[in-house]
């Protein structure tokens, strides 16, 4: 800044404070609105499509302005959040009144009260009540690796050891929306953080400090030593300190109600990478939409917090036996009591999230509607306590969790009116004959406002003005109006001595009487000391909520659990599905297996699903050989959905299901592109083959869809034939492995544990019809030109592609050699002017060329070239 006396007082103000978050919008508050300036204000204005504007001159320069109401703000942030960026706001923190007492000039204090990050937000509005909203922190100290996440808006903190190959894998469990890398990674792994959809924020090393993060811990949850959590490992440690210290920067000072660290252990969860999740459309189709998904068909769910854990589950499903055993044994009690799940899904249904507003009042975000949150939702939890606890034992014990803060639900019961106002600020919430001093208040207040009215008929009959009205500005608070017309009579005797004028505008005189001004100062001062009544007693309610944060988050967590199980049950009912029994072996049985998305689908256009089974025991590896559309994809998807819902907890829609507990899922489709990732379609599957032919243990379950059918067709064969011999030999995991290389069907002869399989299609009258059944052994073709026919190829195209389909066959049949000799005679290739595709021709020296890099080449091998191609170009010609 070249010349000081340029900067006004409160651009200085606006810039000391914006140089404090050079990385975020700066919303400073000026009134009634959040106004941006210089760069910010370019910024925000294209991405939330408002004006841009000028507001004076800063260093000469005209200073770009663009601003959006204070209580519209909400909506503007969450634009902001998804577009990428991060918002300080900057609030007013005295009253202008205030600043003026310290000096004429003086401008109004500010500071920034919170910084809203993808990560950190609470608010309603901008999150999705069904999901969470996870801020990750990774962090390396020498050989360790941790990840800690936290959901700041329902208060639930988790850390665990994670090597730095899992984190893609563990962040496309999670979903974050925001994720905190060190300085020294940030580079490295940002890419992986982007890739899940999460936005990586960069943070000094001194944040990941692990003795510093001893303490941020500590101060966190006021608690003298960390041993009262278990032993952290030093990388977990500086996770959990980069994470909190973050919520600390980000809520400034206002701490959020977390619960203690709940500690992982890697192992727990079934491994499930990116590309599967994507592929399998567990949360999201492929459209990345929430409709077409796994989670769409099974979400019975009736609360908010149900909805996250069934979500979790589904993105988490265990391996613990245990774990798993006894979410199936509650949901067989509530699958067989149709009147206990009825009368406890009629309870959920109406039961508020108390999660998120117990979170919202602790940050000192929450309002009168949070207090009646929690309200609701005890109120609810007795009764469902009270449904639950004549059940049978596994779901009986719930009702412990769900009882014991009746005195709580008591207390804002009386202190609440049936329907409070979302904010605080006006009041309005406390119900009548809770407090005596506010009752009386109250009154005086609002017989005050009627008595103003009765006074406005008394001064309009004396005055004989029937256009003479009380009204009420924040300027000169009450006050007579009337149009000028009228106004010299009013200033005339006698009325002179009854009004006393105080203002004249453009179209009205105002007036005031000594009876007015003291019915004024009586209506204020009520109205003000109700308020301030009411405001204490908000206060106090909070802190009584926030004293039993800790056991609300219980009885939340009983309900989410309620609501899943309930939720399972209610489907198994519906859909007809049927107990998993579960295992530790490798077994894999299902009997009348379903897609329960696909079926889904089809019953909603009135058809029906054909179910298959599968066993994978002594013979491991399925090849599926089959037409197209005869439902190879869908057979495959629908055995590992089944595993997954099976190891989430839930029943599968199968009428028989043996699974010895899977490790790790993968599933890949041959060939589709990543053009945002720069990879080419086989490029991105050979990746993803890759990771599965190093990673998968012999407890996997591995998809594989049509792998090699992106390059040619040699190249492609000898590609699936290697995969599943490694994936036999080497990986000895379950597999299904469907493909069009019909080749590949000689390997069950040849590989102990390899099972050929099909799916059946009928022949009529040239066309095929689809039976959907799979059935042991190999498809003789792929039917390709028939279902090219189905989807409306133009007649001369499918008659031309039987001939040559006929004449590749024929070619196979009787010798590769013969083929282009066929294809010569074809009359479409006979009629070309083109070489033969594979006569000799100058093919050879056109390779040669390819391989040539010319700027790589001295003159010497440049010249040599020139030799050697003039000697291939004449052994060409003597062979034409
Ligand atoms: P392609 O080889 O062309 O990829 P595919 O053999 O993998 O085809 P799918 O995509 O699984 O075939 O299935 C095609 C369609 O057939 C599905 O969209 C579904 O509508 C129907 N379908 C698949 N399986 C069944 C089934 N078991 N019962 C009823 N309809 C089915």
């Amino acid at each position: 800044m070249s010349s000081k006396s340029t900067v006004t007082p409160m651009m200085a103000q606006y810039l000391e404070i914006k140089a404090e978050y050079p990385d975020a919008l700066l919303f400073y508050r000026m009134g009634d609105f959040y106004e941006l300036f210089f760069d910010d204000a370019v910024a925000a204005a294209e991405a939330l499509d408002i004006a841009l504007t000028k507001r004076g001159k800063h260093l000469g320069e005209d200073i770009p302005m663009c601003g959006v109401p204070f209580h519209a703000a909400e909506a503007y942030l969450l634009t902001l959040i998804r577009k990428g960026f991060r918002v300080a706001v900057g609030e007013q923190l005295e009253s202008p009144a205030e600043a003026k007492k310290r000096g004429y000039k003086a401008v109004v204090k500010r500071g920034v009260v919170r910084l809203v990050t993808p990560g950190t937000l609470t608010e309603d509005s901008l999150l999705d009540a069904r999901s969470n909203n996870f801020l990750a922190a990774f962090s390396q100290v020498r050989d360790e690796t941790a990840l800690a996440w936290a959901d700041i808006s329902t208060g639930d903190v988790w850390v665990q050891p994670c090597p730095r190959v899992k984190l893609g894998p563990e962040l496309a469990r999670l979903g974050p929306s925001e994720v905190l890398l060190s300085e020294g990674t940030f580079e490295d792994l940002a890419p992986i953080v982007e890739d899940v959809g999460a936005s990586p924020t960069e943070l000094g090393k001194a944040s990941f400090d692990s003795n510093n993060a001893d303490h941020v811990v500590r101060r966190v949850y006021q608690v003298a030593s960390l041993d009262a959590f278990g032993t952290f490992e030093r990388a977990e440690l500086s996770a959990l300190g980069a994470l909190l210290g973050y919520v600390e920067l980000t809520q400034k000072g206002k701490t959020p109600s977390l619960r203690p660290p709940i500690k992982e252990t890697r192992g727990q969860a079934m491994e499930i990478d990116a590309a599967t999740r994507r592929n399998l459309e567990l949360t999201q189709s492929l459209s990345g939409k929430r409709s077409g998904s796994l989670l769409s068909v099974i979400d019975q769910t009736l609360t908010a917090a149900g909805a996250r854990l069934m979500t979790a589950y589904l993105t988490g499903p265990s391996r613990d036996l245990e774990v798993l055993n006894t979410r199936l044994d509650r949901v067989d009690v509530l699958r067989n009591d149709p009147t206990l799940r009825s009368a406890l899904r009629d309870k959920l249904r109406g039961t508020p999230d108390i999660d998120r507003a117990v979170s919202r009042l602790a940050l000192d975000r929450g309002g009168p509607r949070d207090l009646a949150v929690v309200r609701t939702a005890l109120e609810a939890a007795q009764e469902i306590a009270a449904l639950v606890a004549a059940s049978d034992d596994i779901i009986a014990t719930t009702a412990d969790d769900l009882i014991g803060l009746e005195d709580l639900q008591v207390t804002l019961d009386d202190a609440l009116v049936a329907e409070p106002p979302l904010l605080a600020r006006d009041g309005g919430f406390i119900a009548a004959g809770h407090h005596d001093e506010l009752d009386e208040l109250r009154t005086l207040r609002d017989e005050g406002r009627g008595v103003i009215a009765g006074l406005q008929k008394n001064y309009s009959d004396l005055a004989g003005i029937t256009a003479l009205k009380i009204k009420h500005n924040n300027v000169l608070g009450y006050f007579i109006e009337t149009t000028a017309t009228h106004a010299d009579r009013m200033m005339a005797a006698p009325l002179s001595d009854t009004f006393i004028h105080r203002q004249t505008t453009a179209n009205a005189v105002r007036f005031t009487t000594v009876e007015l001004s003291e019915l004024e100062q009586k209506i204020l001062t009520s109205a003000d000391q109700a308020l301030a009544i009411e405001q204490r007693l908000f206060s106090e309610l909070q802190t009584a909520v926030l004293d039993h944060a800790a056991e609300l988050g219980e009885v939340s967590k009983a309900i989410a659990g309620l609501d899943v199980a309930a939720s399972h049950a209610e489907l198994a009912s519906i859909a007809n599905w049927t107990r998993p029994s579960l295992s530790s072996g490798t077994e894999f049985h299902v009997k009348g297996g379903r897609h329960p998305v696909v079926e889904a689908a089809l019953r909603a256009s009135g058809e029906s699903f054909v179910a298959n089974d599968c066993t994978l025991n002594d013979d491991r590896l399925w090849l599926l050989t089959g037409p197209n559309m005869a439902g190879k994809s869908t057979f495959l998807r629908q055995n590992a959905l089944i595993v997954l819902l099976a190891q989430m907890g839930s029943y599968v829609p199968a009428d028989e299901a043996r699974i010895g507990l899977v490790s790790q899922l993968f599933s890949r489709v041959g060939a589709s592109d990543d053009l945002a990732r720069g990879r080419s379609t086989f490029m991105v599957e050979m990746v993803e083959t890759a990771a599965i032919l190093n990673q998968a243990d012999d407890c996997a379950l591995v998809i594989l869809d049509e792998i090699g059918r992106g390059t040619s067709t040699y190249d492609g064969l000898s590609i699936a034939w290697a995969s599943l011999e490694h994936l036999h030999d080497v990986n000895k995991c379950r597999a299904l492995f469907a493909t069009h290389y019909h080749e590949m069907t000689a390997l069950a002869g040849k590989l102990d544990h390899v099972e050929n399989a099909t799916v059946a299609v009928k022949e009529h009258d040239g066309d095929v019809v689809f039976l959907h059944e799979v059935r042991r052994g190999a498809a003789d073709r792929s039917y390709g030109v028939q279902v090219a026919k189905l989807a409306g190829l133009p007649p001369a195209v499918i008659d031309r592609a039987k001939v040559v389909l006929d004449a590749l066959e024929k070619g196979d049949r009787e010798g590769g050699g013969a083929k282009s000799a066929i294809i010569d005679d074809l009359p479409l290739f006979a009629a070309s002017p083109a070489p033969a595709p594979s006569a000799p021709s100058s093919s050879d020296v056109e390779d040669r060329l390819q391989d040539v890099q010319p700027d790589d080449l001295t003159a010497r091998e440049a010249l040599d070239l020139i030799y050697e191609l003039k000697s291939l170009l004449a052994e060409t010609q003597s062979r034409t």
